[in-house]
């Protein structure tokens, strides 16, 4: 058979045919390839010619333990020979229990139950309905607005779009979403010269401080993304601003909800970025790395005095009646708890602090570089921001799509990174050794070197 009918460019034609791609303006295809993938091992995909492409963005940051994992591959299963799906409203399975067991023994004390839903958007939406439901539930039906930060994002469907705030996901559907209060992010790249990210972070909290001060009585919750706002071109902050807003919102009566379904399951050195300010949020979303990047899963994680004010007779009409058809799913959740256990038998912690240490050390290398603004790091999160003037931070014109020039340079060198704008960033899988590590950071490197050059 010739190579062209199994190779690359067969399954591009008969994909372009008829997907439509998430996130992509599909005309760029017509000079961007098309990559096939056909197997993944590790941190590596292979697509139909046989070529490799280490995943230095786990896939969208969900993959933690690598593609194909022995033991995630055993325990689905394992799962499928017992129970593929079943209705989670009257039954139950065993796979959910265990999870649900497992999940509220690792999150902040307190957060004792789950409620799940099948993707981080919907998680989101579930959080920002329970929390509006609670306060009416209570006899509090005024507090039904919610208040974000600016550059934050919490996914694509209207309410979860709409308490984010990244103008290029956001702007078009503005005559579809909810009014919110969006305060200033504590976004660290932001700060004077000589500020600490602790400095900066406290003295941006006065915004948020403000804004409780005045709302709060309208205010159902706070909802923000602990430590990275991710999609939000990776900009971070210190974890001050979470202690400060936990004491706020206690003041004022409002919810917190983090959003933890890009920065938990130790994206960030603590198993939840939460950790690392000593708090416990009312609502805590989980998704991406829940199933190790397996199956589409999310949960919400509450409190006892949440889930208490939904607790009545039926005909009381205070219960939680949001649902999917695949809540909880038997085949997701064994994949869950199989992620769960590598955490607990295989001191996952410890190798990734030393990992991203030395990621860290790695990609700061490139701060002497020119068009270098900043490079950053919590955990195994690592981003660099270039700019067309160094000096005064003026950015590079969106438009010059420069971050494609390393995406593209990245994959002819079998890397796959997705700079977002000009931001290059690393979030690999945790199975990565430090020689792949000086890999994906000196193909960065050149990526870097040939989008700036003129
Ligand atoms: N919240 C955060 C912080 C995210 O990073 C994302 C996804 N990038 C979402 C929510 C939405 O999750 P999903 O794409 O699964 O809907």
């Amino acid at each position: 058979m010739p190579a062209m009918a199994t190779g690359n460019a067969s399954y591009s034609a008969r994909d372009l045919a008829h997907v439509w791609h998430p996130c992509t303006q599909m005309k760029d295809h017509e000079v961007l390839p098309m990559i096939p993938i056909r197997r993944g091992a590790g941190v590596w995909l292979e697509d139909f010619e046989g070529r490799r492409y280490l995943d230095a963005i786990s896939s969208w940051w969900v993959n933690l333990f690598g593609h194909a994992n022995p033991r995630i591959n055993a325990a689905v299963r394992g799962q499928l020979e017992r129970l593929e799906q079943v209705i989670l409203a009257g039954f139950t399975h065993e796979p959910v229990i265990a999870l649900s067991e497992a999940l509220t023994a690792i999150a902040p004390a307190g957060l004792t139950r789950c409620f799940y839903a099948d993707n981080g958007s919907s998680a989101v939406e579930v959080a920002v309905k329970m929390s509006f439901h609670y306060w009416r539930n209570v006899g509090k039906s005024a507090k039904r607005r919610f208040i974000t930060l600016s550059n934050s994002y919490h996914g694509e469907t209207l309410g979860a779009l709409a308490v984010g705030n990244v103008e290029l996901y956001k702007d078009i559907y503005k005559p579809l979403l909810m009014d919110v209060i969006t305060v200033p992010s504590p976004d660290c790249f932001e700060r004077e010269p000589g500020e600490s990210w602790a400095e900066h972070s406290r003295r941006k909290f006065a915004h948020m401080e403000a804004a409780l001060a005045q709302h709060a009585g309208e205010t159902a919750a706070v909802i923000l993304e602990p430590l990275v706002q991710c999609a939000g071109s990776m900009r971070m902050y210190d974890p001050v601003y979470l202690a400060l807003l936990r004491q706020a919102c206690d003041r004022h009566g409002v919810h917190l909800i983090a959003d933890e379904i890009a920065v938990g399951f130790d994206r960030t050195g603590t198993m939840f970025a939460c950790e690392q300010a000593g708090i416990r949020p009312d609502m805590m979303c989980l998704s991406k790395g829940l199933t190790a990047g397996y199956l589409p899963l999310s949960a919400v994680v509450t409190t006892d005095s949440i889930y208490s004010a939904f607790y009545d007779e039926y005909v009381k009409l205070t219960a939680f009646l949001h649902s999917h058809s695949f809540t909880g799913n038997p085949l997701a959740c064994a994949a869950a708890r199989a992620s769960l256990d590598i955490f607990r038998t295989d001191d996952v912690l410890d190798r990734n602090r030393a990992l991203a240490a030395h990621l860290g050390a790695k990609a700061r290398e490139l701060e002497a570089h020119p068009h270098v603004a900043e490079v950053r790091q919590h955990g195994m999160i690592v981003a660099i921001e270039l700019v067309r003037d160094k000096a005064t931070r003026e950015p590079y014109p969106w438009q010059e799509r420069r971050g494609l020039t390393i995406y593209r340079h990245a994959l002819s060198r079998g890397v796959l990174l997705r700079p977002i704008g000009t931001v290059v960033y690393f979030m690999p899988p945790y199975v990565i050794t430090p020689e792949e590590i000086d890999l994906i950071v000196q193909v960065a490197r050149e990526g870097i070197e040939l989008a700036t050059c003129d």
